[in-house]
């Protein structure tokens, strides 16, 4: 760090040493607003909600009535869930409002701090969300904290579907209209998408977005940053070059035909490969832009290969791949890696190939909270990434202090040769703290290695529960039963999350809960989440970590030394069965110093993410923009701006060519104008070339005309503009949806190095403007076809139009 920007980083600690205090003054006029309403009776309690909604009304500003109504809340929490929101609840709960992320440790009750936000910004009416992590958390924190904003006399609806319900039968446009709504990142995402596919105003149910506020803020910025949420529609036309590029890849080798990066993150051809391949199939120039989709496809089958393990990235059940979370082990339904990267994988396991569907509709998570005006956090665990949550969100980490003290222990990693001296030496300690009935909650990296555990715990004869995810229900009530004397029980990290872990009678006495990690994860921050499962409210507790030299992230990230030293540790004879222990000076630090260069791969990788969606951002909302523009304009607007369009895509198809012959200009009219045959065949007898500006005046004229005709068969204005903007909005969807596919799979192409550009995110982002401006003329085209083409008829018995479309 250099001397200039030490002194930035001081300054700024200093700057947020005074937002904190400026927080507790606030935390204190709270308190000390309390007895007045602690005076009051129920009735006058609720009157206080009409009352600021008055002041609001009035054109008083949101923040002002943050003392009074966190104050109001703090006495409701009190009567409604015979719960007192601490000091350190409604500090944290201040910080929100100012737009922060409040890292409260676990067990600390951010459930309850979160009701002085949400009620304070559910005053200014619907658009107020609460994000959890999994819809069983939504539901359940709706149910019990909704008692509060009910009695008070806002409306609160859980946005997401209980346990099996079916997500179409939620009544959007109640949950939308509601003043606060605890939902889901994924349910919202996907919502807002469909809300921008509908196709007339009544269809929308998204109210404009006020305040989000966000749980495990980290777990959804950050470590599902990448994941796009996808919608896909009409599948494409199936090849058969995924089974073909599946052998291809087979034939190959690694470090001759391809090459990984050091992280196995990337994949990508050597010379050598293209060459082989260009033989293979015996094409001359595999590169070119005719064989782009055979080599997309074998680019997608490397990838399958090398970069996609089976039961750590997915699995195959019943025929079928499933994603997982490689945070957590738990499935993603409904997930879809992209484009055709699901498919090159279900060719490697020699499972049915799903049809490849077109992405219609695409958003990610950074993204779409990037559209709320105010939005905010809480979280066990920030701090360790606080600089990314101020330069991609703009939020800064608070640190709220603990209502009780700490007294859990963290203590140094063991460090041993193989997986396998690991494992035992976990079950070692296991069986120590189950002999004194101290609860163990035991986590692992993978599906495969809890059962792993499981296994081994089953032959050492100790009960234990295995939690690998079923459903976030069942996964909520095991993982509360983890503090149970006695209890043991084995979980991928990050399972139930969000979920409470009470002590047992007797467990304080025997050192609280044990957390036993057997691995150490991509960034500290998830380690540190798992360590704060133990220690909650000041009860006593312990975190050890036992990882290897064979752990994942030392295989993929440590230095080269750490491979030679493992090779040649495991071909020496051990003397003992007892697992060799390191403590060299050379491995103190090397974990720390793994799991750093792991976290900035990933922090990088979110950036780059971010770089991509950032064009595509602009591009969508402008095409949103468009659409609710449509959705609300008048007869008059339509006509204006369908004459516009009209020209547009005239213009569009005169410049094409140089020239237009008769014959041409035939196909072009019946395709997208006039199927009268009067006219085709005037065209087709002039055996004519046309010059540009006659040929635009002669179609400028046609189009208008048809366009007047179409008019003339539907005399209510108001039934036309029905028409006018169905066929607008139609057009502008598939303009659109061919412009996300093929952004979808551009993406796929410009960042495969074989090709040899420089900057992938300056390729993509030309290529996108690019395509963007074709689409627009694409827009054109398609509304001048269905304007112009579609056959109108009043159904003389109710008056209503048919429209048949071409
Ligand atoms: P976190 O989300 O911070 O991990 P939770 O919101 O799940 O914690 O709360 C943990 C437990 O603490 C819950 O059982 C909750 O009922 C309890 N709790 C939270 N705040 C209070 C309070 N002010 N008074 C009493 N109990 C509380
Ligand atoms: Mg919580």
């Amino acid at each position: 760090m250099s001397f200039f920007q030490q002194i930035v980083e001081a300054f700024l600690i200093k700057l947020l040493g005074g937002t904190l205090r400026k927080y507790q003054r606030i935390t204190k006029k709270i308190l000390a607003q309390l007895p007045k309403y602690q005076k009051m009776s129920d009735d006058e309690l609720k009157a206080q909600t009409d009352v600021f909604r008055q002041q609001l009304a009035a054109g008083v500003d949101l923040m002002a009535l943050m003392v009074p109504a966190y104050a109001v809340v703090v006495e409701a929490d009190t009567r409604v869930l015979g719960m007192t929101p601490y000091d350190t609840q409604i500090l944290g709960a201040v910080a929100m409002q100012y737009g922060n992320v409040a890292e409260m440790r676990t067990g600390e009750g951010k459930t309850l701090m979160a009701t002085m936000p949400m009620y304070l910004n559910g005053l200014s009416g619907p658009g107020n969300f609460l994000i959890t992590a999994n819809e069983y958390l939504a539901n359940r924190d709706a149910r019990q904290m909704g008692r509060v904003y009910s009695w008070l006399g806002l409306t609160i609806m859980a946005g997401t579907s209980e346990n099996g319900e079916d997500d179409d039968d939620r009544d959007k446009s109640a949950i939308y209209a509601a003043d606060v709504v605890y939902t889901t990142n994924s349910a919202l995402g996907f919502d807002y998408l469909i809300d921008n596919l509908a196709a007339t105003q009544a269809d929308k149910y998204i109210q404009p977005f006020h305040f989000a506020l966000l749980d495990e803020i980290d777990a959804v910025l950050l470590d599902m940053a990448q994941m796009p949420l996808i919608i896909s529609g009409a599948p494409r036309v199936q090849s058969n070059l995924y089974q073909m590029s599946d052998d291809a890849i087979q034939l190959l080798t690694e470090d001759e035909d391809f090459e990984r990066s050091e992280d196995t993150k990337k994949v990508w051809f050597t010379p050598q490969g293209i060459d082989f391949l260009a033989h293979f199939f015996a094409v001359s120039k595999l590169l070119d832009k005719t064989e782009s989709d055979l080599y997309r496809h074998l680019v997608l089958a490397l990838k399958a290969h090398y970069l996609y393990t089976r039961n750590r990235d997915y699995v195959v059940e019943d025929g079928e791949v499933s994603l997982l979370d490689v945070t957590n082990g738990r499935k993603l339904p409904g997930m879809k890696l992209e484009s055709g990267l699901h498919q090159a994988i279900e060719a490697k396991e020699h499972v049915k190939i799903t049809p490849e569907t077109r992405a219609m509709a695409s958003i990610t998570y950074q993204n779409l909270f990037r559209m709320f005006p105010h939005l905010c956090g809480m979280t066990g665990t920030a701090k360790t990434d606080a600089e990314e949550f101020r330069e991609t969100y703009n939020l800064d980490v608070v640190v709220i202090p603990t209502h009780k003290p700490m007294i859990r222990t963290d203590k140094p990693d063991k460090l041993f040769v193989t997986t396998e001296e690991k494992v035992y030496a976990s079950l070692d300690i296991v069986q120590a703290a189950h002999k004194k009935r101290q609860p163990v909650l035991l986590e692992t990296g993978s599906v495969s290695m809890s059962n792993l555990y499981s296994r081994v715990l089953l032959q050492a004869g100790i009960p234990h529960n295995l939690l690998n995810a079923r459903s976030a229900a069942k996964e909520a009530q095991i993982v509360a039963e983890a503090g149970q004397p006695g209890a043991i029980t084995v979980a991928t990290s990050m399972a139930g999350r969000g979920t409470d872990i009470r002590l047992g009678k007797g467990v304080d006495e025997v050192g609280g809960l044990l957390v036993l990690g057997t691995e150490r994860m991509n960034s500290e921050r998830v380690d540190n989440q798992l360590r704060g499962r133990a220690g909650r409210q000041g009860h006593p507790g312990k975190s050890v970590f036992y990882v290897s030299l064979e752990d994942r992230i030392l295989v993929e990230h440590a230095p080269k030394w750490v491979a030679r030293y493992r090779r040649k540790a495991a071909r020496k004879e051990k003397d003992s069965d007892t697992p060799r222990v390191l403590h060299k000076r050379r491995f103190r630090y090397l974990l720390h110093k793994t799991q750093m260069s792991a976290q900035n791969q990933e922090r990088s990788g979110r950036f780059q993410t971010l770089q991509f969606d950032e064009v595509f951002r602009v591009q969508r909302e402008s095409i949103y923009n468009t659409r609710n523009r449509i959705m609300q304009m008048d007869a008059d607007d339509l006509d204006q701006i369908i004459e516009e369009l009209l020209t547009t895509a005239v213009d569009a198809y005169v410049a094409k060519r140089s020239e237009h012959n008769a014959d041409e200009v035939a196909d072009f009219v019946i395709n997208h104008i006039d199927y009268g045959f009067a006219i085709h065949r005037l065209i087709a007898e002039r055996e004519v070339t046309y010059s540009h500006s006659a040929l635009r005046q002669y179609l400028e004229k046609l189009v208008i005309t048809q366009f007047k005709l179409q008019h003339k068969q539907v005399p209510s204005p108001t039934q036309f503009a029905y028409f006018e903007r169905l066929a607008l909005l139609k057009s502008l969807d598939n303009a659109w949806i061919e412009q996300v596919d093929s952004l979808q799979q551009l993406k796929g192409i410009v960042t495969d190095r074989s090709r040899g550009q420089r900057d992938p995110i300056y390729e993509y982002q030309k290529e996108a403007r690019r395509s963007f401006r074709t689409m627009r003329a694409d827009f054109a085209l398609r509304a001048m076809t269905l304007l112009l083409l579609s056959q109108l008829q009043i159904n003389p018995k109710d008056g209503t139009v048919e429209v048949v479309y071409p």
